[in-house]
């Protein structure tokens, strides 16, 4: 676990790291069982009544569903004062949530991913703010 003092998430509710694991901020429907990411994302189904909808962390761990590799820096909005470039992008699976979520893969060598690896939700600093605190989004990594 990564120190993740003096760190702000670059958007607000989409990314958790209170439990001491960094995990996304899903939410699940008890009508129909769908879970959905963003949490705000209520119309997910039509015809669904929506009741009961309550947020949940996915799990840290999943299996990567699909990648590509980037070779050009990240468009904006996207910022960065890292070098990342090239880049992957992973989808990764969370199997038992039925939920795909696509993110930049860090820390890995990218030449090692193969589908279905084992991959854990992570933090990828972005920049410092005028305030000097790390400003952060999800990324994914290839669990060692
Ligand atoms: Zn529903």
């Amino acid at each position: 676990m990564e120190n993740m003092a003096n760190k702000v998430a670059r958007i607000p509710n989409l990314v958790d790291w209170s439990t001491g694991e960094v995990r996304l901020m899903s939410a699940k429907c008890n009508s129909c069982g769908t879970h959905f990411f963003p949490k705000e994302h209520y119309q997910h189904r039509p015809g669904c009544s929506r009741e009961g909808v309550e947020d949940v962390l996915l799990p840290q761990k999943g299996k990567l569903a699909s990648y590509t590799i980037q070779y050009y820096p990240c468009p904006a909005p996207f910022k960065t004062e890292k070098k990342i470039t090239p880049y992957g992008i992973g989808l990764i699976e969370f199997e038992e949530e039925k939920i795909q979520v696509t993110g930049i893969i860090t820390e890995t060598d990218l030449k090692s991913l193969k589908l279905g690896m084992e991959m854990e939700t992570t933090i990828l600093e972005m920049f410092t703010n005028e305030e000097k605190q790390q400003v952060v989004t999800w990324a994914f990594r290839a669990v060692k």
